[in-house]
């Protein structure tokens, strides 16, 4: 025992005191005595004590008298009474009072001190009671406190489901205060339904009670406050216990989740929208790391770089897999660390399957907050097609122009070159056999045909030589210059030729089934390309090596020819001509089909060869493109168009004598050389000759003379009035007149340009006087 009880004895009678107190005090209790009820009350008044012992008779203030003050004032304090017999009923009667025991007089010393053990006991008991019992409440107070400052709502409710206690937000989220709501049901504080359905959901107080288990509720619940309020809440119940398990009571946590769930919904479209936007592009979008990796890259961007899948593109490293040159990349990387994003940033790319890929990159470096790059967000467009057809544009423009200035230049040359050679011949044929000017003439005549064939070649070039298109097979064409070409390459290089017929028969024509590919094209045009593609092909392989020619059947449609005019979709033929020789690069590749350019040493090119071949197969309406690589070799294309028909296989021309007349012809002619030479050609073989200077002076001639002339010979292109617009003047005066129409220019230039129907009886220039004379013949006697 820390402390002695303390003890108070009061009694009138000094024996009973002295007794009782000195036996207390043998047993350590602290014992004070008072000898009237007024002193015991004073001495209470400032001291405490546990237990009073109290003599019940006294004189003044009797002991019942002072038990109700001690008991009013001393809650704490027990009280054991000492009575003598006479006094038992009275004693008796204290307990009402609160008394502990009496004790009888005269008392024993183990009685007494046996009572006073035992009130002092359950003084203490009661004490540890009072002391559980405050520490009760307080824990209880203080769980309160918590409770209804939880951050969330919380309903608790027994197991009827009503309401035992709200905390302050439940208060608020409801509107119902604690004290309205203690009692209640809680369905009408709680009140929920389903946010779609507007059902009122499966009661959570129910579910708890019958389950024992801890409830979610249902998603897309709606708190309908006292005023009306909506809320989308989330939360839980669980049941509470007591310490035996059984189910008490359930408590409801809920939390409002409205502006939670509408921030969510949006974040959600937000990126949901971005992500549409992401995945669906058109153009590749990438974000990818200085290092060289992806981190993300659309469909868009998966396709345009050939690959299966995203997983796989994420795995590469850019530089070493996408990019053939990776300087390339370090360039790229330098823009955009310079200038933060780039814009059109064009970058030759590699595909899965190595092909060349040109794109026009917009890109932006993505920094942190120290200023380091840590990734690069942008797109890229694939201008691959386009880089190509503005490359071909430019080149067919190029020769176009080209073409046009040497077409100009040549025709000039070929009129001098007609008269110069017209008149050489005239002047042959008029020396005697061993006349000793016979040899200057020849050499004249000899430099003039070879100056004449390199107009050819330059007007061939410039498309506006004479060609005389018919329907031939290729594959006839082919294997008859075979043999011509094995000599052309030479014993080191081997020949292979590949003839496809096209399959099936791809056209009768009323005919019956061809079994070969028909174009449109004049036969020794077709071979001269041929040996200028193999003269090259030799040359490209000076070690020997293989050429192959090949022929197919092919379809080309509006893209692939949309960068050449004139050029219509539809079924080609293809000639393949591949070398396994030198290859070119790049540089000279642009520049092939222009006329004089050679790499070829003076003497041994002319640099006329391809620019020829590029003319013809354009006179044919056909195509040509090269592909060529240093050190690997050369593969020209020809395209030609395929004819729907098949027309009659064309007779050799019957060769005849020229023999002369006596009709009277109209020559009309601008060039005054030209002019004179025909004139002089058809005189000598017995022509009446008639001259007009242009269209205009041909009708006035016509129709001074109308009933003698017989022919008119028309030059197409002249000043004032054109061979046509004269004859159809003609025409008018006398319906039957016959015409020869005479042009430098080729005859589908000719009809292309409009000047003349196809029904025209023709003669190109430069005139050979034996050609002419057989046209004019054939013309009169028709
Ligand atoms: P030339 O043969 O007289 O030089 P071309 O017009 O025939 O003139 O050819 C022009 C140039 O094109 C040649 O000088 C050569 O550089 C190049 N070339 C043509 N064909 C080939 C080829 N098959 N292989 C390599 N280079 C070629
Ligand atoms: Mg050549």
């Amino acid at each position: 025992m820390s402390s002695p009880y303390r003890i108070l004895v009061v009694d009138d009678e000094e024996k009973i005191r002295k007794s009782l107190s000195g036996l207390l005090q043998d047993y350590d209790y602290e014992v004070a005595t008072a000898s009237s009820g007024p002193e015991c009350l004073q001495i209470m008044s400032s001291q405490t004590f546990d237990l009073v012992i109290l003599d019940i008779v006294m004189p003044g203030m009797d002991g019942i008298e002072v038990l109700q003050k001690i008991k009013e004032e001393y809650k704490d304090t027990e009280v054991i009474i000492i009575t003598g017999y006479a006094d038992k009923e009275k004693a008796i009667a204290t307990f009402r009072l609160g008394v502990y025991d009496f004790i009888e007089k005269p008392f024993e010393s183990k009685e007494i001190l046996n009572t006073i053990a035992h009130c002092l006991n359950q003084l203490e008991l009661k004490k540890e009671i009072e002391k559980k019992t405050m520490e009760l409440a307080v824990e209880k107070e203080r769980l309160l406190v918590t409770l209804r400052s939880i951050g969330d709502g919380v309903i608790a409710t027994d197991r009827e489901g009503k309401i035992l206690l709200i905390n302050k937000v439940a208060e608020e989220l409801t509107g119902w205060t604690q004290q309205e709501a203690a009692g209640k049901p809680h369905y009408e504080i709680f009140h929920i339904i389903n946010e779609k359905t507007r059902k009122i959901p499966e009661d959570p107080v129910t579910r708890v009670i019958t389950t024992g288990l801890i409830v979610g509720l249902a998603n897309h619940t709606i708190l309908i406050a006292r005023d009306g309020t909506e809320r989308i809440i989330a939360d839980s119940g669980a049941p509470i216990k007591d310490r035996d398990g059984n189910i008490i009571g359930v408590v409801l946590v809920f939390r409002d989740i409205t502006e939670h769930r509408k921030a969510e919904k949006e974040l959600r479209m937000s990126e949901e929208k971005y992500r549409t936007l992401f995945e669906e592009s058109k153009d590749a979008v990438f974000i990818s790391t200085p290092e060289g990796r992806f981190l993300d890259i659309n469909p868009s961007g998966v396709e345009l770089l050939g690959y299966s899948s995203k997983d796989e593109l994420l795995r590469i490293d850019i530089a070493q897999d996408l990019y053939f040159n990776p300087q390339d990349r370090e360039k790229y990387q330098q823009a955009l660390k310079q200038h933060g994003f780039v814009k059109d940033y064009e970058l030759v790319l590699k595909k899965k399957d190595g092909k060349r890929l040109i794109v026009l990159a917009t890109t932006t470096a993505v920094h942190d907050e120290k200023g380091n790059i840590v990734s690069y967000r942008g797109m890229m467009r694939d201008v691959t097609d386009q880089r190509r057809l503005e490359s071909q544009l430019l080149q067919a423009q190029k020769m176009e122009a080209v073409g046009t200035l040497t077409g100009g230049i040549a025709h000039e040359f070929n009129n001098m070159l007609t008269t110069i050679i017209g008149y050489g011949k005239l002047l042959q044929e008029e020396m005697v056999e061993d006349d000793p000017l016979k040899h200057n003439v020849e050499m004249i005549l000899v430099s003039s045909e070879r100056a004449a064939n390199l107009i050819q070649s330059l007007l061939a070039f410039s498309r506006e030589q004479i060609i005389k298109p018919m329907p031939v097979s290729l594959n006839e064409i082919i294997k008859k210059v075979e043999k011509l070409l094995l000599r052309v390459i030479g014993e080191d290089v081997e020949l292979k030729v590949i003839l496809n017929p096209p399959t099936p028969p791809f056209d009768k024509g009323g005919q019956g089934g061809i079994e070969d590919v028909v174009v449109m094209a004049d036969q020794g045009q077709i071979e001269q390309v041929l040996v200028n593609l193999a003269t090259n092909a030799r040359d490209a392989m000076p070690d020997g090596g293989c050429l192959t020619i090949s022929t197919e059947l092919v379809e080309l449609d509006e893209e692939f020819l949309s960068a050449f005019k004139y050029k219509k979709p539809g079924r080609y033929a293809l000639i393949s001509v591949t070398d396994t020789g030198t290859g070119m690069d790049k540089k000279i590749v642009k520049k092939i089909f222009e006329p004089f350019f050679t790499t070829k040493e003076v003497g041994r090119g002319t640099g006329l060869g391809l620019s020829m071949v590029y003319g013809i197969i354009k006179q044919h309406n056909g195509y040509i493109n090269v592909n060529s690589e240093s050190g690997k070799g050369t593969t020209f294309k020809i395209y030609l168009p395929v004819i729907k028909s098949y027309v009659e296989e064309i007779k050799p021309s019957t060769v005849t004598i020229p023999t002369g007349g006596t009709e009277t012809i109209l020559l009309v002619e601008d060039d005054l050389e030209v002019r004179k030479l025909t004139k002089d050609i058809l005189q000598k073989f017995g022509y009446k000759v008639l001259e007009a200077v242009d269209g205009e002076d041909a009708i006035k001639k016509f129709i001074e003379d109308k009933d003698k002339i017989q022919l008119l010979i028309l030059d197409v292109v002249m000043p004032k009035k054109s061979g046509k617009e004269a004859y159809d003047e003609i025409k008018k005066i006398r319906h039957d007149i016959k015409a020869l129409f005479v042009s430098g220019y080729a005859v589908d230039i000719v009809r292309r340009k409009g000047f003349l129907d196809e029904e025209f009886d023709f003669i190109s220039k430069p005139l050979s006087p034996k050609e002419l004379l057989r046209k004019v013949r054939e013309v009169l006697d028709k």
